[in-house]
């Protein structure tokens, strides 16, 4: 940044002096990295704990080194649930026995949006958004194909999101599941998922959130609005490491008569008795197939640690700042240079990230990450802003804008 700038540098600073969270940010790998200027992609890979990296050296040396196939009976086989309880209590506002950890999201998604369906016999569509994320979109046209359904596109404001009459516009007595991500992973639209739930539930359809934009980000309440299943990523905001397991959330009352299509002796009643025919386990268990990737969900529970010290509300709070802030730059800075805002400005209806458009950005955004400043590409025209609460300081927001504007400027 220039030097007519260090008055827009003593506000960021300004701003980081009074964060409260501003001590977490020292917990985290590679915030002192010089070549680093400005990460702002830690909604698509959160940045690596000081913790984790413990974690995940002790568990090499002492666990799986140490206990060897040992580890399983004493610890690993009950990891994905154990893990995922407390994942549900810190992030999800959900009780014990709902949530396991394993697969990617988009596996997650086949095996919960099968099961759904197979508890909503007779019913032809499923609901889904033509602005969802491309897997969530490709796994339902798969689904679809497959069982012979009819997907129901909404076509939402791709500067916001799917709003409850159109989602009502959708639903019918044939809807038999509802796919949305509760935060857009392009605009950052935040959905009022407790209204979308009472929507497909009028309809006796049921609701799978896609949670990876918001959980760790957003303050959830699942048992509370009524969603039925969920899924999420655990390497965005969760900082779980590239490719960590994702989570599926499947709503205690619907778990007896839950069946998902990927039937491994791991989600089988008692695994090891290797009998013979598929009897699902009993519970959350039954959404497990084979051996869970442990080494890969170990490193999450450290941002889940510091997430149950702060509380989601102190998250929140500091991702709301982030937003405002980044918005008010943009506003000061780049839309007098023909940029767009892409996200709802109202930061009750936006998560934690925000994206902004412009025909240059395609050109700019490999100079960006030359130089140390790292936003995300989004076709065709959008960069994409992400603020990670615990690891985000104003400050990079402030280095970031500002080098976006250089580079336009230019
Ligand atoms: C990141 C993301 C995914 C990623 O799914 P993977 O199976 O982990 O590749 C899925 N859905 C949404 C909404 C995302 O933002």
């Amino acid at each position: 940044m220039t030097l007519s700038n260090s008055s827009l540098l003593d506000r960021a600073e300004t701003l980081d002096a009074s964060d409260p969270l501003r001590a977490y940010r020292d917990l985290f790998i590679g915030v002192d990295d010089p070549s680093v200027s400005a990460y702002l992609d830690g909604n698509s890979l959160g940045r690596p704990t000081k913790a984790s990296a413990e974690r995940i050296n002790s568990f090499v040396t002492n666990s799986w080194g140490g206990r060897l196939i040992r580890g399983w009976d004493e610890q690993w086989y009950e990891l994905p649930i154990t893990i995922g309880d407390t994942l549900a209590a810190v992030t999800l506002g959900a009780a014990a026995g709902q949530t396991t950890i394993g697969d990617s999201t988009t596996v997650l998604l086949y095996k919960l949006a099968r099961g759904a369906l197979a508890l909503r016999p007779g019913r032809s569509e499923i609901v889904v958004d033509r602005d969802n994320f491309p897997t969530d979109r490709y796994v339902m046209e798969s689904i679809a194909e497959e069982l012979g359904l009819t997907l129901r596109w909404i076509d939402s404001d791709r500067r916001g999101g799917v709003s409850v009459d159109q989602l009502s516009a959708s639903v019918s007595d044939q809807t038999a599941l509802v796919v949305l991500s509760h935060v857009s992973y392009r605009s950052g639209y935040l959905l009022d998922a407790a209204a979308i739930a009472r929507v497909t539930h009028e309809v006796g359809a049921l609701l799978l959130l896609d949670l990876c934009h918001s959980v760790g980000s957003v303050p959830l309440e699942l048992d509370k609005w009524g969603v039925d299943l969920a899924v999420g990523c655990t390497y965005k905001y969760l900082n779980g490491g590239p490719g960590s397991p994702a989570f599926a959330y499947v709503r205690a009352e619907y778990q007896r008569d839950f069946v998902q299509p990927i039937w491994g002796w791991m989600g089988r009643d008692d695994s090891f008795a290797m009998a013979q025919g598929y009897e699902p386990a009993p519970g959350i268990r039954r959404v497990i197939s084979g051996t869970p990737p442990i080494l890969g969900m170990i490193a999450l529970q450290d941002t889940l640690n510091l997430i149950e010290e702060v509380g989601m509300g102190a998250v929140r709070a500091k991702s709301v700042a982030l937003t405002e802030y980044a918005l008010e730059l943009v506003r000061e800075l780049l839309v007098p240079l023909d940029v767009e805002i892409g996200s709802p400005e109202d930061a009750a209806e936006r998560g934690g990230h925000i994206i902004i458009d412009h025909p240059r950005f395609e050109s700019v955004i490999a100079r960006l990450w030359h130089k140390g400043v790292i936003p995300d590409f989004r076709a065709p025209r959008g960069l994409r802003l992400g603020l990670s609460p615990l690891s985000t300081s104003f400050r990079e927001v402030c280095v970031g804008v500002g080098a976006i504007r250089d580079e336009l400027a230019d």
